[in-house]
Formats: C-alpha cells, sequence, structure tokens
C-alpha cells in the first residue's frame, strides 16, 4: 500500500538520523563544550534512542501520528533549549504532512522551520540551527520549482544546510547560550545547525535511495 511506503520512508529517515546522532555525539557535545555547556551530542542522543524506542513499541499509523510521536518524545528527552526546538519542529511538520509527496514534505519542512523561529525567535545570521534550517528549505522549494524531483530537491537541501553550517563559523552567537560568550563565540560552528544539516542530510541519503 502506497500509504505504508511514504510512513516506512520517514521512518527511514529518523533511523538514519538517529544512527547519525549517534556516530557524531562525542562532535557534536565537542561542538557545544567550545560555546556552550558541553551536552548538545548527549543531549541529541538521548532523544532519538527514546524515538527509536517509541517507534519500536507504538508503532504510528500516518505520517502525521508518527511526526506527532517523535516531536513529543524529542520535548520530554531532550531538554535544553533543543528539545523543544526540535520537538516543535517535528510537531509542526505533523498537521502539513497528510501524504508524502514531494510538494507536501517540502511544506512540512517549511512548517516545522518556521515552527522554530517562532518558537525561539532567531533570526537568520543568529548562529542557530535556523542558520542551517533556512537556506536547505528555501533549497528545496527551489530545486522542486525548477523541476527537480525529491531526491535531487533533498541533496540540494542538504548541500545548503551544510553551507549555512559552515557559515556560522563566522557568525557571533545572538541567541541561546553561546550568545553569552559574544564575539568570543566567533571561530566556532554552531552546535544546532550541525545536528540539523545532519538532519537534512539523512533525509537526502534515505530519499536518495529509492
Ligand atoms: P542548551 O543550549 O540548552 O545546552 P543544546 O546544547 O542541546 O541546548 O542546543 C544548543 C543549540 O540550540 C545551539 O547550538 C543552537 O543551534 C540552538 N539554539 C539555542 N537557542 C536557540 C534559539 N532561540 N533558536 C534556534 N536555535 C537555538
Ligand atoms: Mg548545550
Amino acid at each position: 500500500m502506497a500509504a505504508d511506503v511514504e510512513l516506512s520512508r520517514i521512518i527511514l529517515w529518523l533511523k538514519h538520523f538517529a544512527a547519525n546522532v549517534a556516530d557524531n555525539t562525542q562532535h557534536l557535545t565537542d561542538l557545544d563544550a567550545a560555546i556552550g555547556d558541553a551536552d548538545h551530542g548527549t543531549n541529541m542522543a538521548r532523544g532519538m534512542t527514546a524515538v527509536i524506542a517509541a517507534l519500536d513499541e507504538s508503532p504510528p499509523a500516518d505520517p502525521a501520528a508518527l511526526c506527532r510521536q517523535v516531536g513529543m518524545t524529542l520535548v520530554k528527552t531532550v531538554g535544553g533549549a533543543s528539545g523543544p526546538l526540535y520537538g516543535t519542529f517535528f510537531l509542526r511538520m505533523a498537521p502539513a504532512l497528510p501524504t508524502l509527496d514531494a510538494q507536501s514534505l517540502a511544506a512540512a519542512l517549511r512548517a516545522g522551520v518556521e515552527g522554530v523561529v517562532a518558537r525561539g525567535r532567531a533570526e537568520p545570521g543568529d548562529k542557530t540551527m535556523v542558520d542551517a534550517l533556512l537556506p536547505a528549505v528555501d533549497a528545496l522549494d527551489a530545486a522542486l520549482d525548477s523541476g527537480a524531483g525529491i531526491a535531487g530537491a533533498l541533496r540540494a537541501a542538504a548541500d545548503a544546510a551544510e553551507h549555512g553550517r559552515d557559515a556560522t563559523r563566522d557568525l557571533v552567537a545572538r541567541k541561546g547560550r553561546a550568545s553569552y560568550l559574544g564575539e568570543r563565540s566567533i571561530g566556532h560552528v554552531d552546535p544546532g545547525a550541525t545536528s540539523a544539516a545532519m538532519l537534512i542530510r539523512s533525509a537526502a541519503t534515505v530519499f536518495g535511495a529509492q
């Protein structure tokens, strides 16, 4: 059934991201050690382990229910600034994802990013996850508008997210713990932008393999 294929694709995305976070826990924590409190890797690893456990325990019936479950689990388990922000991302994706064609996935991802912006009030250039997420959804829409398929469009989105992540190195942090450092945050890549770029790269990998 088509709906099952759609659901399984998002589950693969989440599992890929969870593995990605597990492999990079130390890296994310090291980034946070430089400009925060050295917990972003462990926060995200704890959250994604709980997400996968919940999926296995009570498999959701459709993509929207899946996104709701993921969002609630992240809010409950991640803590810190990133927990409510990643939780909001998935909770906002849910209603925009009745089916999983390219356009609704793009709309859902944009709704997720808008949720992060509304919740955290970060603007582009504030050195946060928004600096990876916003370029990603802009590139995704632009690629789809110019006729790319979902796989190519998500690759463009992941490239843009990684470019945005790298560009955070030269920025002064204006939100979250890193903002306490002011100018001294320059020279360090933002941990949340790094995990967010991983989230989009995982999507590109999984949807590119169909
Ligand atoms: P905490 O800062 O509470 O220790 P984490 O270390 O898990 O939480 O997450 C830090 C990341 O959260 C930052 O690198 C940044 O990308 C993101 N972040 C913090 N505040 C905001 C905000 N207001 N809007 C968007 N992202 C934010
Ligand atoms: Mg931290």
